[in-house]
Parts: C-alpha cells; sequence; structure tokens
C-alpha cells in the first residue's frame, strides 16, 4: 500500500461577538465576548484561545494567542469570555483591539492547556511581563487564602499596575521599565535572580518575552539548580520574531521553552 498523505483536521472555531471594550488600565484593554456559541466551552481562566484577526499587511487572518481572563458558560446576560489585551503598538491583534466596537465578531479556536498551579506546593512564584498578567492573575484565583505567593511583573510604569485578585496575599513587586522599550530591560532576571526561595516544595511559573524567560530557565536550572519539575516556562512573544502566524496557517513561534507540563 502506498503511504498515506497526514490527514489534516480542520479544528472546529468559536465565533463570538465583542459586547463590551474596557480600558483596564492605558495600555490594557479587556474585551467581553458574548453569544450562545460561548456556551458550553468549557474554558478555564488561565487557558490559552487563538485568536484569528485581519492583518492589513498581507491581506489574511492572522492567529494570535491571548489568555482567556474569565470566562462565565451561563449567567443573566448569557455566557461571556473576557480577553484582556495589550496595546503594544503595530500588531494586528493589538491593533485590532484597539478599534474593537461591540457587535464585531472575533473566531477563535480552543481554549486550550492544562497548567493549574499545584496544590501541593509550599509556595508559588508567578513572573512575567504585562502579557502574563492576565494568565497570573487567572491562577491568583485559584489559590487558597492560606497560599504562599510571590509576583513579579514587568509592566511600563506605575499607570500599568493592577488589583490582584483571589482569597491568598501575594507578595507583589511591580517593575517599571520606565521609559524602556519592553523586551529590552533585565528588569524580571534580575528581580528572580534576587529571589531567596523558602524552603520546602515550591513551584515556579515563568511567561513573556521569550529570550527573557529562556535567560531565566536557564539560570534557574543551571545556576539554581531548580528541579525542572518545578517550573512552567512559556514564551509569549518576542522583539523581532512575532508570536503567532500571521498566515493563519499552522502556528510557529509559540514556544514553550521548557519545564513546562
Ligand atoms: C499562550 C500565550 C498567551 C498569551 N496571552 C496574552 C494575553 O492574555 N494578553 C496579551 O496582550 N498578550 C498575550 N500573549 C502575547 C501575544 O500573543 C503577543 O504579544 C502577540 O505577538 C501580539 O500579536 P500582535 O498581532 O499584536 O503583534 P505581532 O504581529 O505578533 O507583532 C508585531 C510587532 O510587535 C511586537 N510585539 C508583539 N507583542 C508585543 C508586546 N507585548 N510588547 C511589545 N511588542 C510586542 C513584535 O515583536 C513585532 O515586532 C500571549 C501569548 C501566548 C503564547
Amino acid at each position: 500500500m502506498p503511504p498515506q498523505a497526514p490527514v489534516r483536521r480542520r479544528v472546529a472555531s468559536t465565533v463570538a461577538t465583542v459586547a463590551s471594550v474596557n480600558q483596564v488600565t492605558p495600555r490594557m484593554t479587556r474585551i467581553r465576548l458574548c453569544g450562545d456559541s460561548l456556551a458550553g466551552l468549557a474554558a478555564v481562566p488561565g487557558q490559552t484561545i487563538k485568536i484569528y484577526v485581519p492583518d492589513l499587511v498581507s491581506g489574511c487572518p492572522a492567529s494570535r494567542d491571548y489568555t482567556v481572563r474569565d470566562y462565565r458558560g451561563s449567567g443573566s446576560s448569557g455566557p461571556s469570555l473576557d480577553i484582556d489585551f495589550v496595546l503594544h503598538g503595530d500588531g494586528p491583534a493589538a491593533n485590532w483591539a484597539r478599534h474593537a466596537q461591540p457587535g464585531e465578531p472575533l473566531e477563535f479556536v480552543g481554549p486550550s492547556g492544562r497548567y493549574r498551579p499545584d496544590p501541593h506546593a509550599d509556595w508559588h512564584v508567578f513572573a512575567g511581563d504585562e502579557t502574563a498578567l492576565p494568565a497570573i492573575q487567572a491562577y491568583l484565583e485559584m489559590l487558597p487564602a492560606h497560599a504562599c505567593v510571590a509576583v513579579y511583573v514587568e509592566i511600563a510604569d506605575a499607570t500599568e499596575e493592577q488589583p490582584m485578585p483571589g482569597a491568598a496575599t501575594p507578595v507583589v513587586r511591580w517593575l517599571h521599565r520606565d521609559g524602556r522599550e519592553p523586551g529590552t530591560s533585565t528588569l524580571l532576571d534580575d528581580a528572580v535572580r534576587a529571589v531567596q526561595w523558602p524552603p520546602g516544595h515550591g513551584h515556579i511559573w515563568l511567561a513573556g518575552h521569550t529570550p527573557t524567560v529562556r535567560r531565566i530557565r536557564a539560570h534557574l536550572l543551571n545556576e539554581r539548580g531548580i528541579d525542572r519539575r518545578a517550573l512552567y516556562v512559556k514564551g509569549f512573544w518576542d522583539r523581532q520574531h512575532p508570536v503567532g502566524n500571521p498566515t493563519g496557517g499552522a502556528p510557529r513561534g509559540v514556544k514553550t521553552v521548557g519545564g513546562a507540563r
């Protein structure tokens, strides 16, 4: 029998409608999607969806990964799903979010992702830049009040600080770039390098600018001797090589840079 060509499965997508657009901070917009298509999605905040937005340069839809910030499968106003977009500059997804209006459609695939904070960990560290903040906030909401948590978030400046949700009372350190471009500072590296790990079995979650989180991962594994099972690391974007696929085909550049589970 001749070898068979691999079968390409079409992944079912969901089309929802923009219900509202709210400015969370000067550079973060929350878009709430609604529609009956969201019912029964079984989404969990912190999971990832791949959205499809128009790319004016290529003329084709661009696919980009975003975090489910919140999901309500039912309720008086019907099912809804929230996404927090960083308005970082020029990119199809950021541009779409900047101009989105209630009533517009948004197509996405997913959600996917099984990460949950380790319920058996004695302590948790979450570190990332503003693109990681929606996921960090979602994971904080999963932790009990007695959880020992530290959070490090690199943001543009003090106007980007947000309240941390959940029952736990994390130690939060905001790292302000104060004029430096995203992806050019060592603020997050320096902060994580300075952490004195508490005793016991901890868990570290790290996401954001891909080269930065790779550097930190190497430091944690090679210089600090952190057990890779205690580490979840994911690159979310890169300055030179945008994460996602402008042609809307197979995703490229989304890198789980190690320790993921
Ligand atoms: C699993 C996962 C979850 C994510 N969740 C979120 C989320 O909830 N919210 C969110 O805002 N982002 C999130 N991101 C990051 C987001 O997918 C990227 O920032 C994406 O590149 C934005 O697409 P774009 O079309 O706006 O820009 P692109 O077309 O991808 O890039 C255009 C230009 O902008 C630069 N760029 C891209 N992102 C940034 C940035 N954040 N800051 C500065 N410059 C940038 C690129 O290097 C490129 O030069 C997530 C990424 C992953 C992998």
